[in-house]
């Protein structure tokens, strides 16, 4: 999608070989113009599929799946980090880990926002070696729920989370996806659909 590469271009800063800092636009200051766009392209390419959940992890997945929400006309569910005493009755959980942060942390949804009925669309900020949306997808196995699909803002394409979903099937749309970074050289976008 042209306008996210150009934000990241712009206003995107590559941390280091592995981490790309996105907060101007997608992680702490939000551009809701950009996210309205990055909702259409979900839908253009995932609108045809009964999806009825949209399926994040917190926090920044959710602005993501709120606004293209809308165009889906369907809930969102975000997955909880950590236990809250909200969340009555029973979880469906699973274990992520984070290798920008080196550790691991359970997700939790209630059983009561995901059931064997839904057809789940996963959406997500960012897919580097998959484990964030393998949390997503084993806690849409634990509720018998359908993978309908799942849409990224970012893949970094030289880790291989993107490469081994699409392997198993899975419809896996990156809006943007970087072949190669660097703090010296930049980025460098791989070819993707045209929004
Ligand atoms: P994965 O689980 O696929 O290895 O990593 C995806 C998760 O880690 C995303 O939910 C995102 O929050 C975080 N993440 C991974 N790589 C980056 C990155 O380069 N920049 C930022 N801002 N977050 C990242």
């Amino acid at each position: 999608m042209e306008l996210l590469k150009h934000c990241i271009r712009e206003k995107g800063t590559v941390v280091s070989s592995g981490v790309l800092k996105v907060d101007a636009f997608l992680n702490h200051q939000l551009d809701v113009s950009l996210l309205n766009e990055m909702g259409k392209a979900f839908y253009a390419h995932f609108g045809h599929k009964g999806i009825t959940k949209i399926l994040t992890i917190e926090a920044s997945g959710i602005a993501i799946a709120v606004i293209a929400a809308q165009y889906f006309n369907v809930p969102v569910v975000f997955a909880k980090k950590a236990q809250s005493l909200n969340l009555a009755g029973d979880l469906l959980t699973s274990q992520v880990y984070s290798f920008t942060k080196q550790r691991s942390y359970d997700v939790m949804v209630s059983k009561r926002f995901l059931t064997a009925e839904d057809n789940v669309l996963i959406l997500d900020d960012f897919l580097a070696e998959g484990s964030a949306c393998r949390g997503l997808m084993e806690i849409c196995h634990k509720a018998g729920a359908t993978l309908g699909g799942v849409g990224i803002a970012v893949e970094k394409g030289f880790q291989q989370g993107g490469q081994l979903l699409r392997q198993e099937g899975v419809d896996l749309l990156s809006l943007a996806v970087i072949e190669a970074m660097s703090p010296e050289q930049g980025i460098a976008f791989g070819v993707t659909q045209q929004f």
